[in-house]
């Protein structure tokens, strides 16, 4: 296959510059009054029978997503069906009935979606009457009819759901089902992407099983008018994904193509899904490298999705018809607005972007699809495919497209009916319908995306089903919305200023974005050491850093000089006073001139994580990111948090609480976050007025040299900022000095320990310590929970930068039901993980920091192959100090009661009704620092929210990647001492507390009292 030109365009241009073209472009008034007057014949035909909307129109009239109701019976369906167990089964149907009163959902519609609910909720509710409160209904109504029954009647419900929105639970069955329809047809596999090598070809198979079955019973219509199939690529790829580019595309155009060759052989329609924009560059790379081959020449089947919310649409239309002309045929164009907006504006949120890749507003979204109507319908070489449920956008294509008929529109199998009935009486445009097949187990994600897509206010589909909602709202022209300077919405903040008034967000990166991504690392290549480590005072002999990567010398320290510290303490003694009465804005002021300087010069600090700590580059940049936003925060609180307190007393008294800085805070930091961290103890010991002495790891130096340059740079002096290179004798020795008035320490519990008893054997001042160490981080799963879920989070928990991570997951408790499933599904991940040099873009896991590190860790590793309790272990590529990923058997949860510092999960399994005394287990280890949990039972997740054992909890999500500002980081018991980094009471730690009371009527009397006047 031939290297095509990649797709390029920008990946978030300005809303403003879209508005003001839609504007400039409004149709003419004939148009509009056309356009106007065929939306409102449709909008009249789909309201004019009751009950007559269909399928999800139906539903959302009876259960209104925005009501409890709704969104219980969306949350039962959407995992009912995958709970093996009864008694799991019952607590979540208890669960989500208890959460909303059913009793007047009658089946008073003849549709059979909302009679299957109002069957298992509304009916059975009302059996025991409408006075009750919705649990003690629940638990009535369980005492009645049995929660056996009423589970059998839940899961029924939920498989007529099911086979409402699905379109047959096999190929043959949807065959069937479609023979002598109307309509074209294109049948989806229905299923989340592949995690592993076995989901790849799971999927794989059961396209190339479609493809020929359709096939088998297509007919003989000539293209466009045959039937077809939809592909999804993430479900051909375990990693489908930017980073993992050279390797998708080496290995995934093979597969694509035979596929599209075994429907190519029966001039079958083959389209491919668009998913999310991070994906589009890599998916637009993989079709032009398929299209491009010659086995395909002639074929007018292939077919690509365009997402009009997405900016770059006009692009992809560009792109797709340049393709088209280079290969000298017709492709296929299915233009839908796009079905994950709000992961795509949460996405853009989390990694700092400068700005969103889709619109804001849904005015934008419609109008951008209007104009690549256009565009489309301007391009010959390109079949249009219009998929909307929307009345006013079919209306506009109606009017845009003429006299044409070449051309379709398409709708989603259980949507849009009552529209395209009321289409079929005014046009003879065909329709396509998408249709999924799969188990109805499986229909859980794809439903709830469809129900909370067209729930949601801002839907067509939703808006319809409202009777409330005025037919002129319905129709209403887009450009209407827009004009003004409305462009984007007023309430969606840029990811840049969504932490605003605290702080900015820190600059992230998208790596979907080759430009955007191509700059970082070039910025990284251009970084030029020499990288040297010093201590303020003497020092000793110069070593080489080594890097764990391949034991280069990265660069070299020269590490403090036990003698040298007495010095080194006393000239920041004497700084300490000049900077505590620096004012409180300044240091402020500096430490947001840090971190813009951090990320001016992102390139040294990504090469040095990369290289001296072994990061790959999302764990970097991530880092960089962190150390950016403590800066930031800490900047944001520290006048709040030192601002002088007035306190009540009796008159003719002024009482007022100060705070200051305590004095020189020894700091001392890990090397898993050898920038993050070290910064953020730092600043926030800096911004509070103390003078400190920053001892980073002895693997770390380099790093911590240039934050502390930096921060010199930014305007600390120096004697206010000294950094102390060394080994365990050199923190030893800073805890250990008499003008030591506060520690800060990171690390593990045993050298929390250490520095405690150290503090306490000194005479002299008290000093206080803030430690934050490690835990044996315990994630339980139900089974309730989506696996493939929590086979994302428990990697990413588990593995992401190589398990060193003090959040990290070590114990995975997975209820014993699912815990087969759960393993197989995670080993199957675990094989595709890149373990290499992580400055590869494409590798998941670096090495573990040092030699030292790698040899406990294969120990570890080795006695549980030895003792059979080895599930899995990857493979180590040979030198650097790599360890692959290993999950290991426990016999008991107990059996794991030290933190294990690396890429290691340990798994154990637990008994459904055990939930309780589980979490007892966790919590005798002693350690208080992260929990997870998955579920969809609300009451599980309320309770472990109020007495799981640690600092931080974390449900349905992954364990790890704590916010500053957002999840304030730490733990208790052997965990830390608290407080949070990264919180609002952090910085009080830092503070001396001094009150002041003044006898205001020390001389002669209390006037203010005396000059009280009678009201
Ligand atoms: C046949 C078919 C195939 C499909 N294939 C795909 C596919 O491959 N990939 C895919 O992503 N989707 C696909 N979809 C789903 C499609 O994107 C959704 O059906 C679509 O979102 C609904 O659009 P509408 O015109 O029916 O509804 P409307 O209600 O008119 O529009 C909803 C659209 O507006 C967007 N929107 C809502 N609020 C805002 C806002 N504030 N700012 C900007 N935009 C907003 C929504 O995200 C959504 O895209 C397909 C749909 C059909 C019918």
């Amino acid at each position: 296959m031939t290297e095509p030109l990649p797709f390029a365009a920008p990946y978030a241009p300005p809303d403003e510059d879209f508005a003001a073209q839609f504007l400039a472009g409004r149709p003419s008034l004939a148009d509009q009054r056309a356009i106007t007057g065929k939306a409102r014949t449709l909008v009249q035909g789909m309201r004019a029978e009751r009950g007559a909307l269909g399928g999800v129109e139906d539903f959302l009239h009876e259960f209104s997503l925005s009501s409890r109701e709704g969104l219980a019976v969306m949350a039962l369906a959407e995992s009912l069906l995958r709970v093996p167990d009864d008694a799991t089964a019952d607590a979540l149907i208890v669960d989500k009935l208890a959460a909303g009163d059913f009793s007047h959902h009658a089946a008073a519609s003849d549709v059979m979606l909302v009679q299957a609910c109002a069957f298992a909720l509304g009916l059975s509710a009302r059996l025991v009457g409408q006075e009750a409160e919705p649990r003690g209904l629940v638990a009535d109504l369980a005492r009645r009819i049995g929660l056996p029954a009423l589970r059998t009647a839940a899961r029924q419900a939920m498989r007529l759901m099911g086979a409402h929105f699905v379109f047959g639970e096999t190929i043959e069955d949807a065959l069937t089902r479609a023979k002598g329809k109307r309509e074209r047809f294109s049948f989806d596999m229905l299923g989340e992407g592949a995690r592993s090598a076995a989901d790849a070809q799971r999927y794989f198979d059961a396209y190339a099983t479609a493809i020929r079955a359709i096939a088998a019973s297509a007919g003989a219509a000539p293209l466009p008018g045959r039937p077809g199939i939809s592909v999804k690529l993430s479900a051909l790829h375990p990693r489908y994904e930017a980073i993992s580019r050279a390797r998708v595309l080496a290995e995934l155009p093979p597969r694509l193509l035979e596929l599209a060759r075994l429907a190519r052989a029966q001039d079958l329609a083959f389209t491919i899904d668009a998913e999310e924009a991070d994906r589009l560059e890599l998916s637009l790379d993989v079709i032009a490298r398929v299209v491009a081959d010659s086995s395909l020449a002639g074929w007018e089947g292939f077919g690509v999705a365009v997402q009009a919310y997405q900016k770059r649409a006009r692009d992809v239309i560009d792109y797709v018809d340049a393709l088209a002309q280079a290969h000298d045929r017709r492709f296929m164009l299915r233009l839908v607005k796009g079905a994950y907006w709000d992961s795509e504006i949460k996405r853009a949120q989390e990694r700092g972007l400068a700005d969103y890749p889709v619109f804001t507003r849904k005015a934008m979204t419609d109008l951008n699809y209007d104009a690549c109507a256009a565009q489309l319908l301007a391009a010959p070489r390109l079949y249009p495919q219009f998929a909307t449920h929307n009345a006013r956008s079919v209306a506009e294509i109606l009017v845009r497209a003429g006299d044409r008929e070449d051309y379709e529109f398409q709708r989603l199998h259980g949507m849009g009916e009552a529209l395209y009935d009321a289409l079929a009486a005014i046009s003879a445009a065909p329709v396509r319908v998408y249709a999924p097949v799969g188990p109805h187990r499986d229909l859980l994600a794809y439903l709830v995306r469809r129900l909370i897509e067209n729930g949601a206010n801002s839907s067509f589909v939703a808006r319809a089903a409202d009777p409330e909602t005025p037919e002129a709202a319905l129709i209403a022209d887009p450009h209407l919305a827009i004009s003004g300077g409305r462009a984007r919405h007023p309430r969606l903040p840029s990811p840049s200023e969504i932490y605003q008034p605290q702080r900015a967000n820190s600059k992230g990166v998208e790596f979907g974005d080759r430009q955007a991504l191509a700059a970082l690392r070039e910025s990284i290549a251009a970084a030029r050491g020499p990288f040297v480590a010093r201590p303020a005072g003497g020092a000793t002999k110069v070593r080489a850093v080594t890097s764990p990567v391949d034991g280069a010398a990265v660069g070299e320290v020269a590490e403090t000089e036990e003698a040298a510290i007495r010095d080194m303490m006393a000239a920041a003694a004497r700084a300490f006073p000049p900077w505590n009465r620096t004012g409180v804005e300044a240091r402020a002021g500096i430490l947001k001139r840090a971190a813009d300087l951090l990320e001016a010069r992102r390139g040294v600090f990504l090469a040095l994580l990369q290289s001296e700590a072994g990061k790959t580059l999302d764990d970097a940049l991530a880092e960089l990111r962190e150390a950016a936003d403590m800066c930031r925060y800490y900047a944001g609180q520290a006048r709040p948090a030192g601002a002088e307190i007035r306190l009540p007393g009796p008159t003719g008294e002024d009482n007022r609480l100060r705070y200051e800085g305590r004095g020189v805070f020894v700091c001392i930091s890990p090397w898993n976050f050898p920038l993050a961290i070290f910064l953020g103890q730092v600043a926030a010991a800096l911004v509070t007025g103390n003078a400190v002495v920053a001892k980073p790891a002895e693997q770390t130096p380099l790093i911590a040299a240039q934050a502390v340059a930096l921060l010199h740079e930014a305007g600390v002096p120096r004697a206010a900022l000294q950094l102390a290179p060394g080994a365990g004798n050199i923190g030893a020795a800073l805890v250990a000095d008499p003008r030591t008035a506060g520690v800060v320490f990171t690390g593990s519990v045993e050298v929390a320990q250490h520095i405690n008893r150290a503090l306490a054997a000194r005479d002299g001042a008290l000093a206080l310590l803030i430690a934050e160490t490690g835990g044996v981080n315990a994630m339980i799963v139900d089974s309730t929970a989506l696996i493939e879920q929590v086979v994302d989070d428990v990697l990413a928990s588990a593995f992401r930068s190589a398990g060193q991570r003090c959040s990290a997951l070590r114990l995975l408790c997975i209820q014993e039901d699912i815990a087969a499933v759960v393993i197989e599904r995670l080993i199957g991940a675990a094989k595709e993980l890149r373990i290499g040099d992580p400055r590869d873009l494409g590798v998941h896991v670096g090495p573990v920091i040092d030699a030292d590190a790698k040899e406990k860790l294969d120990r570890h590793v080795a006695e549980a192959r030895a003792a059979g309790r080895l599930l899995y272990c990857g493979e180590s590529p040979q030198g650097g100090s790599f360890v692959a990923p290993a999950i290991i058997r426990l016999a008991r949860v107990g059996d794991l009661r030290r933190e294990i510092f690396g890429p290691v999960l340990h798994v154990a399994t637990w008994r459904a009704g055990r939930f309780d005394a589980l979490i007892e287990e966790i919590e005798a280890g002693g350690y208080g620092l992260t929990f997870g949990l998955e579920t969809r039972i609300e009451t599980r997740m309320q309770a472990v929210a109020r007495s799981a054992p640690a600092g931080n909890i974390y449900i349905n999500r992954n364990m790890i990647g704590a916010v500053v500002g957002s999840q304030p980081f730490g733990g208790f018991g052997l965990s830390g001492t608290g407080p949070k980094a990264g919180g609002p009471d952090y910085l009080r730690r830092f503070l001396r507390e001094i009150t002041v009371t003044t006898n205001t009527a020390s001389s002669g009397g209390d006037a203010g009292l005396l000059s009280l006047e009678d009201d």
